[in-house]
Protein backbone atom coordinates (compact mmCIF):
# COMPACT_ATOMS: atom_id res chain seq x y z
CA UNK A 1 0.00 0.00 0.00
CA UNK A 2 1.36 3.37 -0.63
CA UNK A 3 2.79 5.45 2.20
CA UNK A 4 0.20 8.35 3.73
CA UNK A 5 1.62 11.12 4.15
CA UNK A 6 0.36 13.85 6.31
CA UNK A 7 2.04 17.44 6.79
CA UNK A 8 0.81 20.36 8.92
CA UNK A 9 2.19 23.80 7.91
CA UNK A 10 2.58 24.92 4.61
CA UNK A 11 4.62 28.00 4.36
CA UNK A 12 8.30 26.85 3.99
CA UNK A 13 9.06 23.57 5.09
CA UNK A 14 5.93 21.74 4.55
CA UNK A 15 5.40 22.61 0.84
CA UNK A 16 9.16 22.26 0.36
CA UNK A 17 8.69 18.72 2.21
CA UNK A 18 5.62 17.84 0.46
CA UNK A 19 7.16 17.81 -3.04
CA UNK A 20 10.35 16.41 -2.46
CA UNK A 21 8.47 13.15 -1.38
CA UNK A 22 6.12 13.10 -4.19
CA UNK A 23 9.16 13.42 -6.67
CA UNK A 24 10.87 10.91 -5.40
CA UNK A 25 7.77 8.55 -4.20
CA UNK A 26 4.66 9.61 -6.88
CA UNK A 27 2.90 7.10 -5.36
CA UNK A 28 2.55 8.31 -2.17
CA UNK A 29 -0.48 9.65 -1.10
CA UNK A 30 0.52 13.27 0.25
CA UNK A 31 -1.38 15.59 2.41
CA UNK A 32 -0.54 19.08 2.94
CA UNK A 33 -2.67 21.18 5.65
CA UNK A 34 -2.74 24.89 6.91
CA UNK A 35 -4.80 26.51 8.95
CA UNK A 36 -4.58 30.18 7.08
CA UNK A 37 -6.16 30.43 3.76
CA UNK A 38 -2.23 31.56 1.66
CA UNK A 39 0.61 29.06 1.70
CA UNK A 40 3.83 28.34 0.36
CA UNK A 41 4.87 32.19 0.45
CA UNK A 42 8.03 33.63 1.22
CA UNK A 43 7.71 35.32 4.79
CA UNK A 44 11.30 36.65 4.24
CA UNK A 45 10.05 39.03 1.77
CA UNK A 46 7.12 40.53 4.35
CA UNK A 47 9.17 43.74 4.86
CA UNK A 48 9.84 44.33 1.10
CA UNK A 49 6.07 43.92 0.36
CA UNK A 50 5.57 46.57 3.39
CA UNK A 51 7.93 48.89 2.24
CA UNK A 52 6.07 48.81 -1.43
CA UNK A 53 9.69 47.23 -3.24
CA UNK A 54 7.76 44.27 -4.15
CA UNK A 55 4.46 45.62 -5.90
CA UNK A 56 1.55 43.29 -5.22
CA UNK A 57 1.67 41.03 -2.31
CA UNK A 58 0.98 37.54 -4.98
CA UNK A 59 4.68 38.07 -5.54
CA UNK A 60 5.76 35.99 -2.49
CA UNK A 61 3.30 33.60 -3.37
CA UNK A 62 4.11 33.02 -6.78
CA UNK A 63 7.11 30.75 -8.94
CA UNK A 64 9.52 32.43 -10.56
CA UNK A 65 7.08 32.08 -13.88
CA UNK A 66 4.60 34.27 -12.11
CA UNK A 67 2.15 31.22 -11.17
CA UNK A 68 0.38 31.53 -7.28
CA UNK A 69 1.33 28.36 -5.33
CA UNK A 70 -2.16 27.73 -4.08
CA UNK A 71 -3.90 24.46 -3.38
CA UNK A 72 -4.71 24.24 -6.96
CA UNK A 73 -1.18 24.84 -8.12
CA UNK A 74 0.20 22.08 -5.73
CA UNK A 75 -2.29 19.37 -6.97
CA UNK A 76 -2.06 19.84 -10.33
CA UNK A 77 1.69 20.66 -10.74
CA UNK A 78 2.82 18.53 -7.80
CA UNK A 79 0.28 15.88 -6.91
CA UNK A 80 -0.08 16.71 -3.61
CA UNK A 81 -3.50 17.08 -1.62
CA UNK A 82 -4.46 20.56 0.12
CA UNK A 83 -6.48 21.64 2.77
CA UNK A 84 -5.96 25.09 3.76
CA UNK A 85 -8.41 26.78 6.51
CA UNK A 86 -7.65 23.34 8.75
CA UNK A 87 -6.48 23.64 12.23
CA UNK A 88 -4.95 20.63 13.29
CA UNK A 89 -5.89 20.06 16.87
CA UNK A 90 -4.36 17.02 18.08
CA UNK A 91 -2.10 14.03 17.24
CA UNK A 92 -3.10 10.25 17.89
CA UNK A 93 0.16 8.35 17.84
CA UNK A 94 -1.60 5.45 18.88
CA UNK A 95 -3.99 5.66 15.98
CA UNK A 96 -1.55 7.47 13.64
CA UNK A 97 -4.36 10.06 13.51
CA UNK A 98 -4.42 13.91 13.60
CA UNK A 99 -8.21 15.38 14.50
CA UNK A 100 -8.62 18.55 12.21
CA UNK A 101 -11.16 21.16 12.36
CA UNK A 102 -12.40 23.22 9.64
CA UNK A 103 -11.58 27.12 10.24
CA UNK A 104 -14.71 28.31 8.80
CA UNK A 105 -17.35 25.64 9.48
CA UNK A 106 -15.89 24.34 12.86
CA UNK A 107 -16.54 20.79 11.25
CA UNK A 108 -14.03 18.44 13.47
CA UNK A 109 -12.70 14.87 11.00
CA UNK A 110 -9.79 12.63 11.35
CA UNK A 111 -6.76 12.07 8.83
CA UNK A 112 -5.06 8.99 9.25
CA UNK A 113 -1.23 8.81 8.38
CA UNK A 114 1.79 6.64 8.33
CA UNK A 115 4.58 9.28 8.08
CA UNK A 116 3.78 12.83 9.50
CA UNK A 117 5.35 16.27 9.11
CA UNK A 118 4.95 18.91 11.65
CA UNK A 119 6.08 22.28 9.93
CA UNK A 120 3.70 24.48 12.25
CA UNK A 121 6.69 26.95 11.95
CA UNK A 122 6.81 29.60 15.11
CA UNK A 123 3.92 32.70 16.16
CA UNK A 124 5.44 36.15 17.00
CA UNK A 125 5.69 36.25 21.07
CA UNK A 126 3.43 39.09 22.56
CA UNK A 127 3.83 39.66 25.72
CA UNK A 128 0.27 40.53 27.70
CA UNK A 129 0.84 44.44 27.77
CA UNK A 130 -2.36 46.31 28.29
CA UNK A 131 -3.59 48.04 25.22
CA UNK A 132 -2.46 44.79 22.80
CA UNK A 133 -6.07 44.60 21.77
CA UNK A 134 -5.76 48.04 20.24
CA UNK A 135 -6.37 48.64 16.72
CA UNK A 136 -3.35 49.44 14.61
CA UNK A 137 -0.94 47.04 16.73
CA UNK A 138 0.41 44.10 14.78
CA UNK A 139 3.09 41.51 14.42
CA UNK A 140 4.94 41.01 10.82
CA UNK A 141 4.71 37.33 10.31
CA UNK A 142 2.27 36.35 7.73
CA UNK A 143 0.54 37.91 4.64
CA UNK A 144 -2.44 39.08 6.33
CA UNK A 145 -0.57 41.39 8.73
CA UNK A 146 1.57 42.47 6.17
CA UNK A 147 -1.40 43.54 3.64
CA UNK A 148 -2.84 45.40 7.02
CA UNK A 149 0.61 47.43 7.78
CA UNK A 150 1.35 48.40 4.15
CA UNK A 151 -2.63 49.78 3.64
CA UNK A 152 -1.95 51.37 6.90
CA UNK A 153 0.92 53.33 5.80
CA UNK A 154 -0.49 53.73 2.33
CA UNK A 155 -3.80 55.36 3.78
CA UNK A 156 -1.65 58.12 4.88
CA UNK A 157 -2.99 57.69 8.39
CA UNK A 158 0.79 57.05 10.01
CA UNK A 159 2.82 59.68 11.49
CA UNK A 160 4.66 57.76 13.52
CA UNK A 161 6.00 54.06 14.11
CA UNK A 162 7.23 51.97 16.67
CA UNK A 163 8.61 48.50 16.72
CA UNK A 164 8.69 46.47 19.51
CA UNK A 165 11.70 44.49 19.62
CA UNK A 166 15.07 45.34 17.65
CA UNK A 167 15.96 41.97 16.11
CA UNK A 168 16.34 41.30 12.25
CA UNK A 169 12.58 40.62 11.76
CA UNK A 170 12.15 44.62 14.08
CA UNK A 171 14.86 46.47 12.23
CA UNK A 172 13.91 45.18 8.59
CA UNK A 173 10.72 46.50 9.05
CA UNK A 174 11.45 49.88 10.77
CA UNK A 175 14.06 50.64 7.29
CA UNK A 176 10.68 49.55 5.23
CA UNK A 177 8.51 52.67 6.98
CA UNK A 178 11.53 54.93 7.07
CA UNK A 179 13.34 53.96 3.81
CA UNK A 180 10.40 53.90 1.72
CA UNK A 181 7.38 55.66 3.03
CA UNK A 182 9.39 58.28 5.06
CA UNK A 183 7.82 57.43 8.52
CA UNK A 184 9.78 57.79 11.32
CA UNK A 185 10.38 55.38 13.60
CA UNK A 186 10.91 53.90 16.90
CA UNK A 187 12.84 50.97 18.02
CA UNK A 188 12.11 49.66 21.56
CA UNK A 189 14.17 47.05 22.63
CA UNK A 190 14.92 45.39 25.99
CA UNK A 191 18.28 44.06 25.59
CA UNK A 192 21.15 46.72 25.91
CA UNK A 193 21.86 46.22 22.43
CA UNK A 194 19.89 45.53 19.34
CA UNK A 195 20.54 42.14 17.24
CA UNK A 196 21.32 40.89 20.67
CA UNK A 197 22.66 37.38 20.23
CA UNK A 198 23.49 38.04 16.81
CA UNK A 199 26.11 41.50 16.36
CA UNK A 200 28.70 42.15 19.32
CA UNK A 201 27.74 45.01 21.39
CA UNK A 202 30.28 46.88 19.33
CA UNK A 203 28.98 45.94 16.09
CA UNK A 204 25.48 46.58 16.95
CA UNK A 205 26.45 50.68 17.79
CA UNK A 206 27.90 50.79 14.57
CA UNK A 207 24.39 49.48 13.11
CA UNK A 208 22.58 52.13 15.40
CA UNK A 209 24.36 54.83 13.92
CA UNK A 210 23.27 53.52 10.37
CA UNK A 211 19.60 53.30 11.63
CA UNK A 212 19.62 56.88 13.49
CA UNK A 213 21.49 58.58 10.46
CA UNK A 214 18.01 57.57 8.52
CA UNK A 215 14.97 58.58 10.68
CA UNK A 216 14.94 55.43 13.01
CA UNK A 217 14.93 55.94 16.98
CA UNK A 218 16.61 53.61 18.58
CA UNK A 219 15.94 52.73 22.83
CA UNK A 220 17.86 50.00 24.00
CA UNK A 221 17.87 48.65 27.61
CA UNK A 222 14.03 49.95 27.48
CA UNK A 223 10.67 47.99 28.82
CA UNK A 224 7.56 48.65 27.39
CA UNK A 225 4.82 48.66 29.66
CA UNK A 226 1.38 49.82 28.16
CA UNK A 227 -0.05 50.83 24.48
CA UNK A 228 -2.45 53.55 25.07
CA UNK A 229 -5.44 54.04 22.52
CA UNK A 230 -8.01 57.18 21.71
CA UNK A 231 -11.06 55.94 19.74
CA UNK A 232 -10.13 52.47 20.18
CA UNK A 233 -6.73 52.88 17.84
CA UNK A 234 -3.17 52.83 19.28
CA UNK A 235 -2.12 56.65 19.65
CA UNK A 236 1.00 56.23 22.63
CA UNK A 237 3.25 53.65 23.26
CA UNK A 238 4.79 54.07 27.05
CA UNK A 239 7.90 52.73 28.25
CA UNK A 240 9.36 52.49 31.47
CA UNK A 241 11.51 55.74 29.87
CA UNK A 242 9.23 57.91 27.38
CA UNK A 243 5.87 57.92 25.93
CA UNK A 244 6.03 57.57 22.05
CA UNK A 245 3.33 58.74 20.11
CA UNK A 246 2.61 56.46 17.15
CA UNK A 247 -0.46 55.58 15.08
CA UNK A 248 1.26 51.94 14.19
CA UNK A 249 3.13 49.11 16.17
CA UNK A 250 4.79 46.25 15.26
CA UNK A 251 5.21 43.56 17.51
CA UNK A 252 8.18 41.69 17.15
CA UNK A 253 9.95 40.72 20.47
CA UNK A 254 10.87 37.43 19.03
CA UNK A 255 8.97 34.48 17.93
CA UNK A 256 8.61 30.93 19.83
CA UNK A 257 7.33 27.63 18.06
CA UNK A 258 4.01 26.44 17.56
CA UNK A 259 4.72 22.98 19.58
CA UNK A 260 1.74 22.32 21.64
CA UNK A 261 0.50 19.82 19.41
CA UNK A 262 3.52 17.78 19.78
CA UNK A 263 3.97 18.50 23.58
CA UNK A 264 0.48 17.16 23.79
CA UNK A 265 1.02 14.24 22.25
CA UNK A 266 4.25 13.72 24.05
CA UNK A 267 6.70 14.35 22.19
CA UNK A 268 10.24 15.12 23.41
CA UNK A 269 10.52 18.74 23.30
CA UNK A 270 13.54 21.26 24.31
CA UNK A 271 13.09 23.88 27.57
CA UNK A 272 11.45 26.33 25.45
CA UNK A 273 9.69 23.93 23.84
CA UNK A 274 11.16 23.17 20.22
CA UNK A 275 10.69 20.00 19.25
CA UNK A 276 13.46 17.50 19.75
CA UNK A 277 14.69 15.92 16.26
CA UNK A 278 18.07 13.49 15.38
CA UNK A 279 20.24 14.04 12.14
CA UNK A 280 17.26 12.60 10.03
CA UNK A 281 15.32 15.31 11.33
CA UNK A 282 13.03 12.58 13.36
CA UNK A 283 11.05 13.31 16.37
CA UNK A 284 11.09 11.25 19.35
CA UNK A 285 8.27 8.79 17.59
CA UNK A 286 9.93 7.39 14.18
CA UNK A 287 6.82 8.09 12.45
CA UNK A 288 7.35 11.46 12.86
CA UNK A 289 9.16 14.18 11.28
CA UNK A 290 10.05 17.97 12.80
CA UNK A 291 11.72 20.86 11.18
CA UNK A 292 11.61 24.94 10.13
CA UNK A 293 11.21 27.17 13.43
CA UNK A 294 9.38 24.15 15.20
CA UNK A 295 12.30 22.14 15.76
CA UNK A 296 15.68 22.38 17.55
CA UNK A 297 19.03 20.69 15.51
CA UNK A 298 22.21 20.62 16.82
CA UNK A 299 24.65 23.75 17.15
CA UNK A 300 27.23 22.87 15.46
CA UNK A 301 29.62 25.37 17.14
CA UNK A 302 28.53 24.56 20.78
CA UNK A 303 27.56 20.67 20.37
CA UNK A 304 24.15 21.49 22.37
CA UNK A 305 20.47 21.80 20.90
CA UNK A 306 20.39 24.98 18.94
CA UNK A 307 17.46 27.07 17.54
CA UNK A 308 17.41 28.38 14.66
CA UNK A 309 14.31 30.03 13.35
CA UNK A 310 15.46 31.20 9.50
CA UNK A 311 13.67 30.42 6.10
CA UNK A 312 17.42 28.92 5.05
CA UNK A 313 16.93 26.15 7.61
CA UNK A 314 13.01 25.23 6.74
CA UNK A 315 13.52 25.06 3.18
CA UNK A 316 16.85 22.63 3.87
CA UNK A 317 15.62 20.60 5.99
CA UNK A 318 12.49 20.44 3.96
CA UNK A 319 14.28 18.61 1.19
CA UNK A 320 15.56 16.14 3.79
CA UNK A 321 12.46 15.53 5.38
CA UNK A 322 10.92 15.34 2.14
CA UNK A 323 13.43 12.75 1.18
CA UNK A 324 13.07 10.86 4.47
CA UNK A 325 9.75 10.00 4.69
CA UNK A 326 10.07 8.86 0.70
CA UNK A 327 11.86 6.61 1.97
CA UNK A 328 15.69 7.65 1.89
CA UNK A 329 17.93 8.65 4.50
CA UNK A 330 19.04 11.93 4.17
CA UNK A 331 20.59 13.91 7.26
CA UNK A 332 20.61 17.33 8.47
CA UNK A 333 24.39 16.92 10.53
CA UNK A 334 23.32 21.21 12.03
CA UNK A 335 23.52 24.33 11.66
CA UNK A 336 25.68 27.69 12.99
CA UNK A 337 23.07 29.93 12.21
CA UNK A 338 23.85 32.60 9.27
CA UNK A 339 21.93 35.35 9.39
CA UNK A 340 22.09 38.77 6.97
CA UNK A 341 19.87 42.05 6.91
CA UNK A 342 20.55 44.92 4.83
CA UNK A 343 19.89 48.27 6.73
CA UNK A 344 20.37 51.55 4.88
CA UNK A 345 23.71 52.18 4.07
CA UNK A 346 25.13 49.35 5.71
CA UNK A 347 24.20 45.53 5.69
CA UNK A 348 24.99 43.49 8.88
CA UNK A 349 25.50 39.45 8.92
CA UNK A 350 27.11 36.69 11.44
CA UNK A 351 27.21 33.03 11.86
CA UNK A 352 28.12 31.04 15.21
CA UNK A 353 28.66 32.79 18.30
CA UNK A 354 29.29 36.44 19.25
CA UNK A 355 31.50 37.37 21.82
CA UNK A 356 28.93 37.56 24.31
CA UNK A 357 26.95 34.31 23.77
CA UNK A 358 30.69 32.41 23.46
CA UNK A 359 31.19 33.81 26.59
CA UNK A 360 27.60 32.97 28.03
CA UNK A 361 28.72 29.29 26.75
CA UNK A 362 31.98 29.36 28.88
CA UNK A 363 34.48 29.59 26.25
CA UNK A 364 37.65 31.63 27.10
CA UNK A 365 36.71 33.60 23.74
CA UNK A 366 38.32 36.35 22.31
CA UNK A 367 36.97 39.25 19.90
CA UNK A 368 39.47 40.25 16.97
CA UNK A 369 38.10 43.04 15.38
CA UNK A 370 38.91 44.88 11.82
CA UNK A 371 38.28 47.48 9.54
CA UNK A 372 40.01 46.93 5.57
CA UNK A 373 38.92 47.67 2.39
CA UNK A 374 36.72 44.89 0.58
CA UNK A 375 38.66 45.08 -2.75
CA UNK A 376 42.19 46.12 -3.98
CA UNK A 377 43.15 49.50 -2.47
CA UNK A 378 44.04 50.61 -5.95
CA UNK A 379 40.73 49.94 -7.17
CA UNK A 380 38.21 53.00 -7.61
CA UNK A 381 34.96 51.60 -6.18
CA UNK A 382 35.69 49.92 -2.52
CA UNK A 383 34.22 50.08 0.84
CA UNK A 384 35.14 49.68 4.25
CA UNK A 385 34.57 46.32 5.78
CA UNK A 386 34.42 45.75 9.58
CA UNK A 387 34.49 42.01 10.63
CA UNK A 388 34.90 40.41 13.93
CA UNK A 389 35.92 37.20 14.81
CA UNK A 390 35.60 35.04 17.73
CA UNK A 391 38.14 32.39 18.52
CA UNK A 392 39.16 30.14 21.83
CA UNK A 393 42.61 30.99 23.48
CA UNK A 394 44.10 27.99 24.22
CA UNK A 395 42.57 25.72 21.13
CA UNK A 396 42.64 28.94 18.50
CA UNK A 397 39.03 27.52 17.22
CA UNK A 398 37.04 29.40 15.40
CA UNK A 399 33.44 30.06 17.25
CA UNK A 400 31.92 32.62 15.45
CA UNK A 401 32.24 35.98 12.57
CA UNK A 402 29.90 38.86 12.50
CA UNK A 403 30.46 41.71 10.45
CA UNK A 404 28.89 45.49 8.97
CA UNK A 405 29.29 46.98 5.43
CA UNK A 406 28.07 49.03 3.03
CA UNK A 407 28.59 46.09 0.62
CA UNK A 408 26.13 43.25 1.73
CA UNK A 409 27.29 41.12 -0.98
CA UNK A 410 30.55 41.18 0.00
CA UNK A 411 30.26 41.24 2.98
CA UNK A 412 28.00 37.60 3.06
CA UNK A 413 30.34 36.01 0.93
CA UNK A 414 32.92 36.21 3.41
CA UNK A 415 30.49 35.05 6.15
CA UNK A 416 29.54 32.48 4.12
CA UNK A 417 32.81 31.15 3.37
CA UNK A 418 33.58 31.39 7.23
CA UNK A 419 30.43 29.45 8.28
CA UNK A 420 30.94 26.28 5.98
CA UNK A 421 34.58 25.83 7.87
CA UNK A 422 32.40 26.84 11.30
CA UNK A 423 30.10 23.81 10.71
CA UNK A 424 33.39 21.73 10.18
CA UNK A 425 35.15 22.83 13.26
CA UNK A 426 37.85 25.26 11.92
CA UNK A 427 40.95 27.03 13.40
CA UNK A 428 42.69 30.50 13.40
CA UNK A 429 44.95 29.48 11.15
CA UNK A 430 42.29 27.82 9.01
CA UNK A 431 40.54 31.44 8.26
CA UNK A 432 44.74 32.94 7.79
CA UNK A 433 44.90 30.42 4.52
CA UNK A 434 41.00 29.99 3.93
CA UNK A 435 41.49 29.96 -0.51
CA UNK A 436 39.24 32.91 -1.72
CA UNK A 437 39.00 34.48 -5.11
CA UNK A 438 41.49 37.34 -6.04
CA UNK A 439 40.63 39.99 -8.32
CA UNK A 440 40.97 43.96 -7.95
CA UNK A 441 37.32 44.96 -8.36
CA UNK A 442 36.17 42.46 -5.80
CA UNK A 443 38.89 41.65 -3.71
CA UNK A 444 42.35 42.27 -2.02
CA UNK A 445 45.50 39.64 -2.72
CA UNK A 446 45.49 39.69 0.89
CA UNK A 447 41.29 39.62 1.66
CA UNK A 448 39.92 40.92 4.56
CA UNK A 449 39.19 37.43 5.91
CA UNK A 450 42.62 36.42 5.64
CA UNK A 451 43.95 39.62 7.08
CA UNK A 452 41.18 38.70 9.93
CA UNK A 453 42.50 35.27 10.33
CA UNK A 454 46.08 36.72 10.55
CA UNK A 455 45.55 39.17 12.96
CA UNK A 456 43.58 36.96 15.65
CA UNK A 457 46.52 34.66 15.08
CA UNK A 458 48.90 37.94 16.40
CA UNK A 459 46.52 38.40 18.95
CA UNK A 460 46.53 34.88 19.97
CA UNK A 461 50.13 34.81 20.04
CA UNK A 462 50.66 37.33 22.09
CA UNK A 463 52.26 39.26 19.18
CA UNK A 464 49.31 42.41 18.67
CA UNK A 465 48.31 43.38 22.44
CA UNK A 466 44.49 44.70 21.46
CA UNK A 467 42.53 47.55 22.83
CA UNK A 468 38.38 47.37 21.38
CA UNK A 469 37.70 50.83 19.69
CA UNK A 470 35.21 50.81 22.40
CA UNK A 471 37.15 50.84 25.30
CA UNK A 472 39.92 53.36 23.36
CA UNK A 473 36.87 56.06 23.13
CA UNK A 474 36.56 55.41 27.13
CA UNK A 475 40.19 56.07 28.28
CA UNK A 476 40.60 59.21 25.63
CA UNK A 477 37.20 60.33 27.41
CA UNK A 478 38.89 59.89 30.63
CA UNK A 479 42.53 61.45 29.24
CA UNK A 480 42.82 63.84 32.10
CA UNK A 481 42.17 61.65 34.78
CA UNK A 482 44.46 58.71 33.13
CA UNK A 483 48.03 58.61 32.71
CA UNK A 484 48.01 57.46 28.99
CA UNK A 485 50.02 58.34 26.00
CA UNK A 486 48.31 58.48 22.98
CA UNK A 487 50.38 57.87 19.52
CA UNK A 488 49.17 58.67 16.36
CA UNK A 489 51.10 56.13 13.68
CA UNK A 490 49.40 56.86 10.55
CA UNK A 491 51.55 59.60 8.17
CA UNK A 492 51.74 63.60 9.68
CA UNK A 493 49.13 64.40 7.45
CA UNK A 494 46.10 62.06 8.58
CA UNK A 495 47.57 63.01 12.01
CA UNK A 496 48.02 66.81 12.20
CA UNK A 497 44.44 67.90 12.81
CA UNK A 498 44.66 65.49 15.92
CA UNK A 499 47.51 67.15 17.11
CA UNK A 500 46.32 70.46 16.97
CA UNK A 501 42.90 69.88 18.35
CA UNK A 502 44.10 68.55 21.21
CA UNK A 503 48.28 69.47 21.89
CA UNK A 504 50.23 67.77 24.32
CA UNK A 505 47.65 65.18 24.36
CA UNK A 506 47.64 63.75 20.53
CA UNK A 507 50.83 62.40 19.69
CA UNK A 508 52.08 61.87 16.00
CA UNK A 509 54.71 59.29 15.24
CA UNK A 510 54.53 57.77 12.02
CA UNK A 511 55.03 54.20 12.20
CA UNK A 512 57.94 54.33 9.82
CA UNK A 513 60.07 57.35 12.56
CA UNK A 514 59.77 55.20 15.42
CA UNK A 515 63.04 53.53 15.50
CA UNK A 516 64.10 57.13 15.02
CA UNK A 517 62.21 59.34 17.53
CA UNK A 518 62.16 55.95 20.55
CA UNK A 519 63.38 59.06 22.88
CA UNK A 520 60.31 60.83 22.33
CA UNK A 521 57.90 57.96 23.97
CA UNK A 522 57.56 57.48 27.66
CA UNK A 523 58.73 54.21 29.15
CA UNK A 524 56.79 54.65 32.24
CA UNK A 525 53.19 54.97 31.00
CA UNK A 526 50.58 52.90 28.90
CA UNK A 527 50.67 53.82 25.61
CA UNK A 528 47.93 53.55 23.52
CA UNK A 529 49.07 53.31 19.57
CA UNK A 530 46.41 53.63 16.59
CA UNK A 531 46.22 54.00 12.89
CA UNK A 532 43.48 53.85 10.64
CA UNK A 533 42.40 50.47 10.64
CA UNK A 534 44.87 49.08 12.90
CA UNK A 535 47.62 47.58 10.67
CA UNK A 536 50.35 50.62 11.38
CA UNK A 537 49.64 50.41 14.86
CA UNK A 538 50.45 47.22 14.85
CA UNK A 539 53.60 47.41 13.10
CA UNK A 540 54.70 49.93 15.53
CA UNK A 541 53.73 48.22 18.44
CA UNK A 542 56.27 45.86 17.27
CA UNK A 543 58.48 48.69 16.75
CA UNK A 544 58.18 49.52 20.15
CA UNK A 545 58.83 46.26 21.55
CA UNK A 546 61.86 46.06 19.67
CA UNK A 547 62.96 49.18 22.07
CA UNK A 548 61.93 47.40 25.08
CA UNK A 549 58.56 49.80 25.08
CA UNK A 550 55.83 46.75 25.72
CA UNK A 551 53.46 48.16 27.91
CA UNK A 552 51.18 49.13 24.69
CA UNK A 553 48.03 48.47 23.25
CA UNK A 554 47.38 48.80 19.44
CA UNK A 555 43.39 50.51 18.88
CA UNK A 556 41.86 47.38 16.57
CA UNK A 557 40.46 49.12 13.56
CA UNK A 558 41.82 51.91 14.70
CA UNK A 559 39.80 55.53 13.81
CA UNK A 560 37.75 53.95 11.34
CA UNK A 561 36.33 51.83 13.66
CA UNK A 562 36.39 54.98 16.41
CA UNK A 563 34.22 56.69 13.89
CA UNK A 564 31.69 53.77 13.08
CA UNK A 565 31.23 53.44 17.07
CA UNK A 566 29.82 57.42 16.80
CA UNK A 567 32.92 58.33 19.13
CA UNK A 568 33.13 62.11 19.02
CA UNK A 569 37.24 62.62 19.10
C1 LIG B 1 9.26 39.49 8.44
C2 LIG B 1 10.11 38.26 8.38
C3 LIG B 1 11.33 38.30 7.73
C4 LIG B 1 12.15 37.17 7.71
N1 LIG B 1 13.33 37.24 7.05
C5 LIG B 1 14.12 36.15 6.99
C6 LIG B 1 15.33 36.19 6.26
O1 LIG B 1 15.70 37.22 5.66
N2 LIG B 1 16.10 35.07 6.22
C7 LIG B 1 15.73 33.91 6.85
O2 LIG B 1 16.45 32.91 6.76
N3 LIG B 1 14.56 33.84 7.54
C8 LIG B 1 13.75 34.92 7.63
N4 LIG B 1 12.57 34.85 8.30
C9 LIG B 1 12.18 33.60 8.99
C10 LIG B 1 11.43 32.62 8.07
O3 LIG B 1 10.35 33.26 7.48
C11 LIG B 1 10.96 31.44 8.90
O4 LIG B 1 12.09 30.85 9.48
C12 LIG B 1 10.24 30.40 8.05
O5 LIG B 1 9.07 30.92 7.51
C13 LIG B 1 9.86 29.17 8.90
O6 LIG B 1 9.21 28.26 8.09
P1 LIG B 1 8.33 27.08 8.69
O7 LIG B 1 7.82 26.31 7.53
O8 LIG B 1 9.09 26.36 9.73
O9 LIG B 1 7.13 27.77 9.48
P2 LIG B 1 6.15 28.99 9.20
O10 LIG B 1 6.63 29.82 8.08
O11 LIG B 1 5.94 29.64 10.52
O12 LIG B 1 4.80 28.29 8.74
C14 LIG B 1 4.02 27.50 9.61
C15 LIG B 1 2.60 27.39 9.09
O13 LIG B 1 1.92 26.41 9.87
C16 LIG B 1 0.62 26.88 10.19
N5 LIG B 1 0.16 26.19 11.40
C17 LIG B 1 0.64 26.31 12.66
N6 LIG B 1 -0.06 25.51 13.49
C18 LIG B 1 -0.98 24.86 12.74
C19 LIG B 1 -1.99 23.91 13.03
N7 LIG B 1 -2.18 23.43 14.25
N8 LIG B 1 -2.76 23.46 12.01
C20 LIG B 1 -2.57 23.93 10.76
N9 LIG B 1 -1.65 24.85 10.42
C21 LIG B 1 -0.85 25.30 11.41
C22 LIG B 1 0.86 28.37 10.42
O14 LIG B 1 -0.35 29.09 10.37
C23 LIG B 1 1.79 28.68 9.25
O15 LIG B 1 1.02 28.95 8.10
C24 LIG B 1 11.72 35.97 8.34
C25 LIG B 1 10.48 35.92 8.99
C26 LIG B 1 9.69 37.05 9.01
C27 LIG B 1 8.36 36.99 9.72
Amino acid sequence: MAERVVVIGAVALGPKAAARCKRLCPEAHVTLIDQSTRISYGGCGIPFYVSGEVNRVDELQETPYHTLRDAAFFKTHKGVDVLVRTRATAINRAERTITVENVDTGAVSTVPYDKLVLAMGSSAFKPPLPGLELAGISAATNLEEAEFLRAEVAAGRVNHVVVVGGGFIGLEMAVAFADMWGIPVSVVELADQILPNFLSDGLSHMAVQDLQGHSVQVYTGEKVLRFEGEGGRVARVVTDKRTIEAELVVMAAGVRPNSELAVAAGLAVAERGQVLVDEQLRTSDPNIYAGGDLASVKNLVTGKPGWFPLGSMANRQGRVIGTNVAGGSATFPGAVGSWGIKLFDYAAAGAGLTIEAARREGFDAIKVHMNQLDRAHFYPERDLMTLELVAERGTNRVLGVQGISPNGDALIARINAVAYLLGHGCLVEDISNLEVVYTPPFASAMDIINALGNVAENILAGRLVPLEAEEFATLWQARLQGDVYFLDARAHKDAEAMVEKYPGEWHSIPQDEIAARIGEVPKDKPIVVLCNTGLRSYEAQLGLAAHGITNTRSVLGGMSSAKRLGSKI
